[in-house]
């Protein structure tokens, strides 16, 4: 169960209004990778790691060519390193297998459905990931839930605290109205990050307590 009420609050609240957000229009394997990049990390760290990168290989060729353990020790930064430089190598030879090149562009032909089952099968890209791509590089109507987003919305009681953010992502997306996708996942990021903290979150200085479940121990919350 979704409560659309809720999300309609949040849009009014936010003063999210129905023009098309200016998405970053950034390349789509670009995207992709700063997604990756960011994982579990803030966004200093994220840039950080990104334009070490970016300052040690000329082009996604020479990076395509680069020995796994250089390009761990690039993104050490970042942290997950290991990690990380898997996937971006795993992304980069999906990229070039399928498209001739280091490119993910043609992906911006592919309907949304296609987009998802496709890039998914990348080992290290999930579904957060190809929908940070496609609301932000595609301008897709798609609604991204990481772990902020997650955390607020179940316990603002827009969905359950029993769904995983990926459940919550199938769940809430269908109702999130057109053009208000992106900037509703950044609003409730600002709002993980600064109120709706994953530790001792700062309740009494936030303004949607009065619709909060986690706040008034209603539903999902209550205490048992
Ligand atoms: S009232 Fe507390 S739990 Fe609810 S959204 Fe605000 S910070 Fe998060």
């Amino acid at each position: 169960m979704v409560r659309q009420d809720k999300i309609t609050y949040l849009i009014t609240a936010f003063k999210i209004e129905g023009t098309e957000y200016g998405h970053l229009k950034e390349a789509p394997l670009d995207c992709l990778i700063r997604t990756v990049l960011s994982q579990a990390t803030n966004d200093d760290n994220r840039d950080r790691s990104y334009a070490a990168m970016k300052a040690r290989y000329a082009d996604w060729d020479e990076l395509g060519k680069a020995p796994l353990p250089e390009l761990e020790e690039t993104l050490r930064s970042g942290g997950l390193a290991r990690r990380k430089a898997r996937t971006i190598r795993a992304v980069l030879q999906w990229a070039h297998a399928n498209f001739g090149s280091y490119t993910l562009d043609p992906v911006a032909n592919w309907e949304t459905p296609k987009l998802f089952a496709e890039l998914t099968k990348i080992p290290g890209v999930g579904v957060k990931t190809v929908a940070i791509l496609a609301c932000f590089s595609l301008g897709r109507a798609v609604f991204p839930v990481d772990v902020h987003v997650h955390r607020v919305l179940s316990r603002l009681g827009v969905t359950s605290r029993k769904l995983s953010p990926e459940q919550t992502f199938m769940t809430v997306d269908p109702f999130i109205p057109l053009n208000r996708d992106a900037l509703l996942h950044l609003n409730l990021i600002e709002l993980g990050r600064h109120f709706c903290k994953a530790r001792q979150p700062l309740c009494e200085a936030c303004r949607f307590r009065d619709i909060c479940d986690y706040y008034l121990q209603k539903n999902d919350w209550a205490v048992k």
